[in-house]
């Protein structure tokens, strides 16, 4: 998407965060140190929060683009196609010196996974990838730049900074703002008090509330954010606003691979919100994507489309 597109409005729904390549190599056991071990055959896919959040938006017809980083590689290539081939705006994937951001992933026949990160050009991104959009020549603002634009949903598996300050320049504009805080992580108290919606999961609540269980979700709102969404797995999510909180139970489904469910949960909230959807309505949305993607395997590929919903 280039900026006048972005600045004209033709997304809906802007996705701040990573995109990764996932190697998965399945494994009979993990190697220790200084050992070598034979595994199976490399599954090549895309994956990372920011991208797995945008093509989740895409798939179900939102207009939406990620602004993001990958390496000029061929893995690169393989995010970017998975991105439009799910109608996902491109322009503000920044190509990079650094290589894309690759997972390496053992997976072992107890089902247990161990990932070793490497983010590559997603540390790259930096607050003025945020503010070049809003400085291009035909945008006068940020608040152009985010015309049109709906809803913002960001996570955390890029450099904080650039979090932060896309989240700022979106409430600014009077953008709905999303954080999917995930992976946790201490983020400044002005973050979370300026935001409409927190999206954690069970642990990531438990953790932001100091405890080893959920407890309370209704303590979230303490920390600031006007509503607060806490997936649950299987048993849904909990939508969390000043009145209360309520639950959105999960259709029962027979799960094969969680891989990305949150990330679907987030990509379909922010495409129900961007047309206009309460939270809780969005949520049962959320809530319907992402049951049907634990059905399928892999993150991206699980994705369903709006035609494939009831
Ligand atoms: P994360 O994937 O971030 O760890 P959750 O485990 O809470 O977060 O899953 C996110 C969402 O995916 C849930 O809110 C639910 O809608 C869906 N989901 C996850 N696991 C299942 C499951 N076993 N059956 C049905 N839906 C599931």
């Amino acid at each position: 998407m280039t900026h006048e597109e972005l600045a004209a409005g033709s997304a809906a729904v802007l996705v701040v965060g990573s995109a990764n390549v996932d190697l998965v190599v399945p494994a009979d056991r993990r190697p220790g140190a200084g050992e070598t071990v034979l595994g199976g055959d490399t599954a090549v896919s895309p994956g990372g929060k920011g991208a797995n959040t945008a093509v989740a938006a895409g798939r179900l017809g939102a207009r939406v683009a990620l602004l993001g980083a990958v390496g000029e590689d061929a893995y690169g290539g393989v995010l970017l196609d998975s991105l439009r081939d799910a109608g996902v705006h491109t322009g503000l994937v920044r190509e990079t010196g650094r290589p894309t951001g690759i997972a390496y992933i053992t997976v072992t026949p107890d089902g247990e996974n161990s990932i070793l990160v490497s983010p590559g050009a997603n540390s790259a991104l930096v607050p003025t990838d945020v503010d070049d959009v809003a400085d291009a020549d035909d945008v006068d603002d940020v608040d152009d730049v985010y015309d049109g634009v709906r809803v913002v949903v960001a996570s955390l598996e890029i450099p904080l900074p650039v979090v932060e300050r896309a989240l700022e320049a979106a409430a600014a504009a009077g953008v709905t703002t999303v954080l999917n805080l995930s992976p946790v992580a201490k983020v400044p108290d002005a973050t979370l008090a300026a935001l409409d919606v927190l999206l954690v999961n069970e642990h990531e609540a438990a953790w932001l509330l100091g405890g080893s269980s959920l407890g309370d979700p209704g303590a979230l709102l303490d920390l600031g954010p006007k509503a607060a969404v806490v997936t649950i797995g299987a048993r849904g999510a909990l939508v969390v606003t000043a009145e209360g909180v309520r639950e959105v139970p999960s259709p029962k489904v027979k799960p094969v691979d969680t891989t990305g469910a949150g990330d679907a949960f987030a990509g379909a909230l922010a495409a129900s919100l961007a047309e206009g959807a309460s939270l809780a309505d969005a949520s049962a949305r959320a809530v319907e994507v992402a049951a049907v993607s634990v059905t399928r395997r892999g993150a991206q590929p699980s994705y369903p489309t709006k035609e494939e919903l009831s």
